[in-house]
């Protein structure tokens, strides 16, 4: 059969037009043929986009051609094209320069009619598709995602959504340094502010990715998520050359949260040396904390290697496991001193040559390790039993750590992925956004009118770990 599809253009003033817009064959005998193909699907997308943007144009350029002070017409100066990029294909507009009228004064002779109208060339819905996925996934795979299903314009590549991705998040950078960076109001005034909820947690992690310009090298990244009993997670993001305002990034991040300022912060980190500094120099009035869920995984790494030696030597093993679940009892109740003797223990356990295990050197240099990350982070190691008995928050997640939720997964996942400052930083910016469930709110305020489908809030389950 024959299918042709047309659509009517009712005008405001009752002018009404029919255009044509695609025709298939379709046969009821052909195999694999029923129901319209992705290819017919990506033509009448592109042909129905092409008549509406035509139209809106057309009845744009009729409205706007005479002065709007003296209605007298405006002399065209010349004709040129506008291609509009659009997630239904690139459409081609054709536009005019007209003269200023001269009831007008500006100091431009002449301007181009659309220009006001479609200020970007670019269309926000493509915008933001491509950032929100890009974000998610690799541009390599965004830009294929995206030529698989719609009829986006042939050139576009992993390279043009890379750059659309940077400028969104370069868009969101300038509006951060609009705000400020300490809390509002007066010290004084803050004891009279409503009782706050619960303090908020802010759990973060220092991380590293390859580094584009110098080979071999790491950039390192910062990854962070606060967390409230009231409010859904948010994370945020950064590469530290960049920002030299992570205290405002922060800041921004807890005031969508609700925070007030009166309101007690807990920090939890992973220890590292870089992140340590950092969280003092953002609050240094907090409560700092190491983070129980990076002690928890330095010490499954160390019983992984007791269980291999209880393979060898069933004996010291036995004496080992017991030696570490000691460490673990201390630690959680705040005892550096004692944790470290029996991390001693361990390695003079392990310190005998006539141990038959393969990975005892290695298990030694992990001890030695562990030692030091308890000595350099013990002003940061509470009662967690006590403080877990009060319902404080002494651990970010056991299910997934920051680092990998906001990084890792999406900027090592390959090993050869490399990064460059900017892009490292400006992609942390969108995907924060994305995974904070907050980008969409961003491109409905730059662009008004603007409504994006599925941007119903979904209430998070924020995942206190007890
Ligand atoms: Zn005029």
């Amino acid at each position: 059969m024959h299918i042709k599809i047309q659509v009517v253009i009712e005008e405001e003033f009752g002018q009404t037009t029919i255009e044509d817009i695609v025709q298939f064959e379709k046969g009821s005998e052909q195999l694999n043929s029923v129901g319209l193909s992705l290819l017919e699907s990506k033509q009448l997308l592109q042909a129905l986009q092409k008549t509406i943007v035509l139209h809106q144009a057309d009845s744009y350029t009729t409205a706007h051609q005479e002065c709007p002070c003296c209605h007298n017409k405006r002399t065209i100066k010349s004709y040129h094209t506008i291609q509009f990029r659009t997630l239904f294909g690139i459409v081609s507009i054709p536009s005019v320069r007209l003269y200023h009228c001269a009831c007008d004064n500006t100091s431009a002779k002449s301007f181009g009619l659309l220009n006001e109208w479609l200020p970007e060339h670019t269309s926000p819905e493509l915008l933001y598709i491509e950032t929100k996925w890009a974000s998610l996934m690799s541009y390599e795979s965004t830009a294929d995602c995206l030529h698989d299903v719609l009829p986006v314009n042939q050139s576009l590549n992993p390279a043009t959504v890379r750059n659309h991705l940077h400028t969104v998040a370069k868009r969101m950078e300038t509006e951060l340094e609009g705000k400020p960076d300490h809390l509002s109001g007066c010290p004084r005034d803050w004891g009279n502010l409503p009782k706050p909820d619960k303090p908020m947690t802010v759990g973060i992690d220092g991380g590293y990715v390859r580094n584009w310009n110098e080979k071999n090298t790491h950039l390192e990244v910062i990854a962070g998520k606060s967390y409230s009993a009231t409010q859904p997670s948010k994370r945020f993001g950064f590469v530290q050359k960049m920002d030299d305002h992570p205290q405002r990034r922060l800041m921004n991040v807890l005031e969508q949260q609700g925070m007030q300022a009166n309101q007690q912060i807990t920090f939890l980190s992973d220890g590292a040396d870089n992140v340590r500094e950092l969280q003092y120099y953002m609050y240094p009035e907090s409560e700092h904390v190491l983070d129980w869920f990076h002690v928890t995984m330095k010490l499954t790494v160390l019983n992984q290697f007791a269980k291999g030696l209880a393979h060898s030597d069933p004996d010291e093993g036995a004496k080992v496991t017991k030696a570490l679940e000691s460490t673990k009892w201390y630690l959680w109740h705040g005892n550096v001193e004692r944790a470290l003797d029996k991390i001693e223990d361990c390695s003079d356990l392990c310190n005998d040559e006539e141990i038959h295990y393969q990975n005892r050197k290695k298990f030694l240099k992990h001890l030695k390790e562990m030692d030091t990350y308890i000595r350099n982070n013990q002003h940061l190691i509470p009662n967690y039993g006590e403080k877990w008995r009060y319902g404080e928050t002494i651990s970010t997640a056991f299910v997934e750590s920051t680092i990998n939720e906001v990084v890792a997964k999406r900027m090592v996942k390959k090993q050869q992925m490399q990064w460059t400052h900017e892009g490292a930083h400006y992609l942390l910016q969108t995907r924060t956004a994305v995974l904070n469930n907050d980008l969409h709110h961003h491109f409905e305020r730059w662009y008004p009118g603007l409504k994006i489908e599925n941007s119903v809030e979904e209430p998070e389950s924020t995942k206190l770990a007890a």
